[in-house]
């Protein structure tokens, strides 16, 4: 019943400052697919075809397989950290798992595309250098460490003290929270796609550049294994959100080596594994291929569909969501939802030819008065996007 009234008012949405019904960005809500109501004629079907239809409206809800999840982490399934954060499994002195409460003391993204230029097509030279940036990254992530240690509980008591995070004593140092794997460390990655072009000539969804691709996310993912070892910190391999960083790295790398075809010419760098954004790919093919990376991009990761209007076809849906259950950990659902303040436009405000937001009804180019609601990483934005992201939101193509 509270999920139904839940989903019930997010299909409706928040009143904006017009008083007209707009989705909202927060909080997010994240629908966990499992036995009973996987639409394979289970008792709590109802609710997911609720579901199905306020994510063709208001993006939200995001959905986990309970199913893959358990496969991935040791049977469990819980809640992502924030959008798309994964915690570690972790036992408790008594050996139970404990997931809500914990942590993450930091993250630090390696550039891969960048790594990708200066080798030019030379593997040799590729592994040296991702040895070398990886070596960095983890001095970069033990600064973060550091900083925290010996940190008194005293600092944030709400957090520490009276049970946000732990119930420490007065005084006490957190020193212990940062070791064991109760809080993870996060290696952030991005723009596989763009690597895989650069040293096989192809995207990562063609054959070979497919095991180029999955043997550098297995040797991302066995150096934060061996880190983990090293330093008893919860190392973890973090698919990085990149609402900023697609444009910034993408940016340093136009300024130091200049245009590059499929590469710095876009003006953004493409999130994580995912495929990319311009590739035409249908969403069954889509989530099936991004399945394999986000396996072993653990410390967090979410494939998204695009999709356009659907609000007319919730069974094309509810078939993406039967396949989300039995294939994919975490998949969500773009879809555009804006509102015009200033003609009352109720579809989608698009990107025009100068990279700017335009009502397609009245003209109106003015951020203060439109909602335009759109998929930034696990998370929707509502507060407009930095030059490189605004690019990449534009390009996507839909995949139904
Ligand atoms: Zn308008």
């Amino acid at each position: 019943m509270i999920i139904e009234e839940v989903l019930r008012q997010r299909y409706e949405g928040i009143k904006n400052e017009a008083g007209v019904y707009v989705t909202p960005a927060f909080p997010k809500l994240v629908y966990v697919l499992d036995e009973h109501n996987c639409l394979k004629g289970g008792k709590y079907d109802y609710l997911t075809r609720l579901a199905v239809k306020c994510s063709s409206k208001r993006m939200y809800p995001d959905y986990i397989s309970a199913k893959k999840m358990r496969e991935i982490y040791e049977g469990n399934v819980f809640s992502p950290m924030g959008c798309r954060s994964f915690l570690s499994p972790w036992k408790d002195e008594n050996g139970n798992y404990k997931f809500e409460g914990r942590f993450n003391q930091g993250v630090v993204s390696i550039n891969l595309p960048q790594i990708a230029i200066i080798a030019d097509g030379d593997e040799d030279k590729f592994w040296k250098l991702l040895e070398e940036r990886l070596e960095l990254c983890k001095e970069a992530l033990m600064c973060r460490h550091y900083a925290l240690l010996g940190t008194t509980s005293d600092i944030s008591p709400i957090h520490w003290q009276y049970g946000g995070i732990a119930r420490l004593a007065k005084g006490e140092k957190i020193d212990k929270l940062l070791f064991g794997g109760y809080s993870t460390m996060s290696l952030g990655y991005i723009g596989i796609y763009e690597m895989t072009k650069l040293m096989k000539g192809v995207s990562h969804t063609e054959p070979e550049g497919h095991d180029f691709a999955l043997k550098v996310m297995k040797h991302l993912k066995e150096t934060t294994d061996k880190w983990k070892k090293e330093t008893n910190i919860g190392f973890a391999l973090y698919g990085t959100p990149a609402e900023s960083l697609c444009y910034k790295f993408a940016r340093v790398d136009k300024e130091k080596f200049g245009t590059i075809k499929d590469i710095t010419d876009k003006g953004y760098y493409t999130n994580s594994y995912h495929v990319d954004v311009r590739e035409k790919i249908d969403a069954f093919d889509k989530l099936a291929f991004e399945s394999e990376f986000q396996k072993l991009s653990t410390g967090g990761a979410i494939s998204y569909v695009e999709i356009p209007n659907m609000q007319h076809n919730i069974p094309a849906l509810e078939t993406a969501v039967k396949f989300i259950y039995d294939n994919i950990q975490y998949a969500e659902f773009n879809t555009k939802s804006d509102y015009c303040h200033i003609c009352g436009f109720d579809g989608e405000i698009a990107i025009n030819d100068n990279n700017e937001w335009e009502c397609p009804n009245c003209g109106n180019k003015d951020h203060s008065k439109m909602t335009v609601v759109r998929r930034t990483c696990g998370y929707l934005g509502e507060n407009f996007w930095n030059a490189g992201k605004t690019k990449e939101i534009k390009q996507r193509v839909l995949h139904m």
